[in-house]
């Protein structure tokens, strides 16, 4: 599961390779798209909302109103494997070809979706039937730090472990920061939110996180010193914590809003 700091930064590429320049070339390779065509199509911006890449595109200029099109919004989440490539125009891909879902070719650049689960067209103005349900973005404009809180809240018997991935409480949180986050928090995982005394400062935790990072080309949750250990516990099963020496453990966590279980890491000394 991608975290929200990587989706920012591929849709900042995007943004830089494609912005403000017109589609010459478009080729949908998904059953509902295959017939779109949308060359013509200037690309106003690529944003993120949460892990949901959102590009923006102004339809051709119509001499004739009656046929005027409206604004379209292409959705795309990478989930576990998808990723955008951005290649010269004839520069071979690095990935294999049939893995491509969306090419969209403008003058100076080729954007290559590969392996993305997820792609939709909508209005721009219907927007909101694909992102409306995602909680505050930890690095939106409109990042709401009280409105996170009260969304966890709100969910008193749910553990906090399972609840930083659901997307519709805050947008952002992936696997990896969400072991991270626990335990720079010194929360068990599996702590109802009922019990967390200090919500504010997971939710604090988690956006400052995903902020520091969301311009570094490697992640690193335990700072700069520590760029060797770039992690706190995720992915260190068995190896000594940093802060006490206590062997990481891991466990899988059932996940109530995804469906999809994912490993958990968590220092039993720090976090008991
Ligand atoms: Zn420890």
């Amino acid at each position: 599961m991608p975290e929200g700091d990587s989706v920012y930064q591929a849709t900042a590429r995007l943004h830089q390779a494609l912005a403000g320049q017109v589609l010459l070339r478009s080729d949908f390779r998904v059953p509902a798209l295959s017939t779109t065509d949308l060359s013509g199509y200037l690309v106003k911006e690529v944003r993120p909302r949460g892990k949901h890449l959102l590009m923006r595109f102004t339809p051709p200029e119509d001499h004739d109103p009656a046929f005027k099109k409206p604004p379209l919004t292409l959705h795309s989440h990478l989930l576990m494997e998808g990723r955008w490539d951005i290649y010269a125009p004839a520069e071979r891909w690095k990935r294999p070809a049939h893995t491509a879902r969306v090419v969209l070719g403008v003058e100076s650049a080729t954007a290559v979706g590969f392996d993305i689960a997820q792609v939709k067209l909508v209005p721009t103005e219907n927007e909101d039937e694909l992102i409306g349900h995602l909680g505050p973005d930890l690095l939106g404009a409109d990042w709401d730090p009280q409105l996170a809180a009260r969304n966890l809240r709100s969910q008193p018997e749910r553990s906090i472990g399972d609840a930083l991935l659901d997307q519709r409480i805050m947008a952002g949180v992936g696997n990896i920061y969400r072991s991270e986050v626990l335990f720079l928090a010194r929360l068990n995982p599996l702590t109802l939110i009922g019990q967390v005394v200090n919500l504010e400062k997971v939710v604090q935790t988690s956006q400052r996180l995903l902020e520091i990072n969301k311009n570094r080309p490697r992640r690193v949750t335990t700072g700069l010193a520590r760029t060797r250990e770039p992690y706190w516990v995720y992915g260190r099963t068995g190896k000594p914590c940093l802060r006490c020496g206590t062997r990481i453990q891991q466990f899988t966590l059932e996940s109530q809003s995804s469906g999809q279980d994912r490993d958990c890491y968590f220092c039993p000394s720090c976090q008991s």
